[in-house]
C-alpha cells in the first residue's frame, strides 16, 4: 500500500465512522511522513501490508470494533505492537493458528510462549474436559495439587517444595516477598533488559531508551506512568560480573536477593557468558543473599529441568509460568524445603482464590507427563528443530547480504538485524527494528506468524515438514526484496 492509498482507505474508514483507529493510523503514517520523508520498506513490506490488509478485513473491523469498549482493543499492551494491526483469531491447532477471515498462519509466537505443545494438544483438551465435568475450582485441595507438585519437586533441581499461583507477575511477588522474609532485607538486584512481570517493584529498567539510560544514571528507571517510585532496586547490565560486585560491595547487607531470567529471553535471548550463573550463585551465597531464577519463559521449554538444569546451576528459588500447563493459567514457585517452610507456617502470606484450581492443574499434569516421557526425550527434537529452523534462517539471510544474529536454546531463538552478537540489553540497542519487522510482516503475508520483537517458538507440534515450509516461506520473503 503506498502511503497515498493508505491515506486514501483511511479517509474513507473515517467517513464509515470506524474512526478512532483510522485516526490513529492516519497520526501514525503523517508522523512518519514528517519524521522521515523516505521510510524505509524493506522487503516490499508495503505490497505485504497491501495483502494482509485485503485479506484480514474481518480483524480491522473487530480491531476497531473492540476500541470502543476495551482499552486498546487488547488485553495485554504488548499485542498492540502487531502490524498493521492486531489481528483476530477463531481457532489454533497444533503449529496452526486460524483467523477469523480463515487465513492460516504458521505460528512462531505461540500465545508468547505458553503453547510448548502446540495449539489445543488433544492429551491436554481431554484431560481439561474431564476435570471440568467434575467442577471448575472448588477453593480446597484435590490430588491433582500434590500429583502436580510431587512431579515438580522429583524434576526442577531446586524444588523441595512448591506452591502454585496463576500467572508469572504474580509468583514472582510471591518469590520477593519470600526472599525478604527469609533474609530480614528489602532490596533487590536486577538485570536491565530482564522482564520480572508487570508489578511497580519489578517493572523498573526495562526496556529503556537510551535517552532514560543516560539521563538515570545507573538508577532504577521505571517503565511505565503511575509506578511507585524505585528504592528498592539496584540494576546491573546482565553478563557484567564487575558491575554485580560493586553493588554487592557497597549495599551487600541490604540485598535480599539477585533475580535474573538465566537466558535473558525478553531482551534478546542473550545466553549468561560461561561462568556467570555460578558467579552470581557464588557471590549470592558470599553475601547470605538468595538467588532467584525467573524460568517463566525457560521453564519446560529449553529443558525438562528449565535453565537450571541446562545451564548445571541450582538457584535457591525459581519462577514458572507459560509452558508448565501448556496456555492454562498457572504458574508455580520452587524453593529449597526451608523457605517454603515460611509460606507452610503461614508467617508469609501467600493467597488466591483459584490458585491451584482443578482445571490449570489438569492441564499442568497432562502436559507434564507429555513433556516427561522417556525423561523428556523430546527436547533433543525441540531442540535439534528449532536450532535447523534458527541457522538456516540465519544462512539465507546472510547469504542474501543481511547482517543478522541469532541466539538462544533451541525452541526458543531471537533473530536480530545486526552485526555482532549482544552481551547485554544496551547492545540490542543496535538491532535494526524497522528491518526486522519489515521482515516480519513480509512473513505474515506469507501466512507465517512471528512475534515483532524478534522472539520465535517453536513448539513440540511443529514438524520437519513445518520447518521446511517456513524456510521455503523466509527464501520468499528474501526474494520479495
Ligand atoms: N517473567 C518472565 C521472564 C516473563 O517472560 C513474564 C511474561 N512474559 C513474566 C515474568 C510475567 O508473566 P505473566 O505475563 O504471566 O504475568
Amino acid at each position: 500500500m503506498t502511503q497515498v492509498d493508505a491515506l486514501d482507505w483511511i479517509i474513507s474508514s473515517v467517513m464509515r465512522a470506524e474512526s478512532i483507529a483510522a485516526l490513529c493510523l492516519l497520526g501514525h503514517i503523517m508522523s512518519n511522513a514528517i519524521h522521515n520523508s523516505e521510510p524505509h520498506r524493506a522487503f516490499n513490506a508495503d505490497q505485504s501490508e497491501h495483502n494482509i490488509r485485503n485479506k484480514t478485513r474481518g480483524s480491522w473491523e473487530r480491531f476497531v470494533r473492540a476500541q470502543q469498549s476495551l482499552a486498546g482493543g487488547v488485553s495485554s499492551g504488548l499485542r498492540r505492537s502487531a502490524r498493521p494491526y492486531p489481528l483476530f483469531y477463531s481457532s489454533g491447532k497444533g503449529s496452526r493458528v486460524t483467523d477469523v477471515d480463515g487465513n492460516f498462519y504458521l505460528d512462531y509466537g505461540l500465545a508468547w510462549g505458553p503453547l510448548i505443545l502446540g495449539h489445543a494438544p488433544q492429551e491436554v483438551v481431554r484431560a481439561v474436559q474431564e476435570q471440568l465435568e467434575r467442577g471448575f475450582t472448588y477453593g480446597a485441595q484435590h490430588d491433582l495439587e500434590f500429583e502436580v507438585a510431587e512431579f515438580l519437586t522429583a524434576t526442577i533441581p531446586c524444588a523441595g517444595r512448591v506452591c502454585f499461583a496463576n500467572s508469572g507477575s504474580e509468583i514472582v511477588q510471591v518469590a520477593l516477598r519470600l526472599a525478604r522474609a527469609a533474609t530480614g532485607r528489602s532490596k533487590f538486584l536486577k538485570f536491565e533488559g530482564h522482564y520480572h512481570g508487570w508489578a511497580d517493584e519489578v517493572l523498573v529498567s526495562y526496556h529503556p531508551s537510551q535517552a532514560e539510560i543516560d539521563s538515570a544514571q545507573g538508577a532504577p528507571i521505571p517503565t511505565g506512568a503511575g509506578q511507585r517510585p524505585h528504592d528498592k532496586a539496584f540494576i546491573a547490565s546482565w553478563n557484567d560480573r564487575e558491575a554485580v560486585e560493586r553493588i554487592f560491595a557497597s549495599h551487600g547487607e541490604e540485598i535480599a536477593c539477585v533475580i535474573c531470567e538465566p537466558l535473558l529471553c525478553n531482551s534478546g535471548c542473550i545466553p549468561p557468558e560461561a561462568g556467570f550463573l555460578e558467579f552470581l550463585r557464588e557471590i549470592t551465597q558470599r553475601n547470605d543473599s538468595l538467588l532467584i531464577f525467573d524460568e517463566v519463559i525457560t521453564g519446560f521449554r529449553i529443558d525438562l529441568r528449565g535453565a537450571q538444569g541446562f545451564y548445571g546451576v541450582t538457584p535457591d528459588m525459581a519462577t514458572y509460568a507459560k509452558a508448565i500447563a501448556g496456555g492454562l493459567p498457572l504458574s508455580a514457585l520452587a524453593a529449597k524445603a526451608e523457605l517454603l517452610e515460611l509460606v507452610a507456617g503461614g508467617r508469609v502470606i501467600h493467597a488466591g482464590t483459584l490458585n491451584g484450581n482443578p482445571v490449570a492443574l489438569a492441564a499442568a499434569k497432562a502436559t507434564l507427563k507429555s513433556l516427561g516421557q522417556d525423561q523428556g526425550a523430546v527436547y533433543k527434537t525441540l531442540r535439534s528443530r528449532g536450532d535447523r529452523l534458527r541457522d538456516s534462517m540465519e544462512q539465507m539471510l546472510r547469504q542474501a547480504g543481511y547482517p543478522v544474529v541469532t541466539s538462544g536454546v533451541g525452541s526458543v531463538f531471537q533473530i536480530s538485524f545486526m552485526d555482532h552478537p549482544a552481551r547485554n540489553y544496551r547492545d540490542t540497542l543496535h538491532a535494526n527494528r524497522e528491518l526486522y519487522s519489515d521482515f516480519c510482516l513480509a512473513l505474515l503475508d506469507e501466512g507465517v506468524l512471528a512475534l515483532p520483537d524478534g522472539r520465535w517458538y517453536i513448539s513440540t507440534a511443529h514438524s520437519d515438514d513445518d520447518v521446511d515450509a517456513t524456510l521455503a516461506a523466509v527464501k520468499r520473503v528474501i526474494l520479495r526484496a
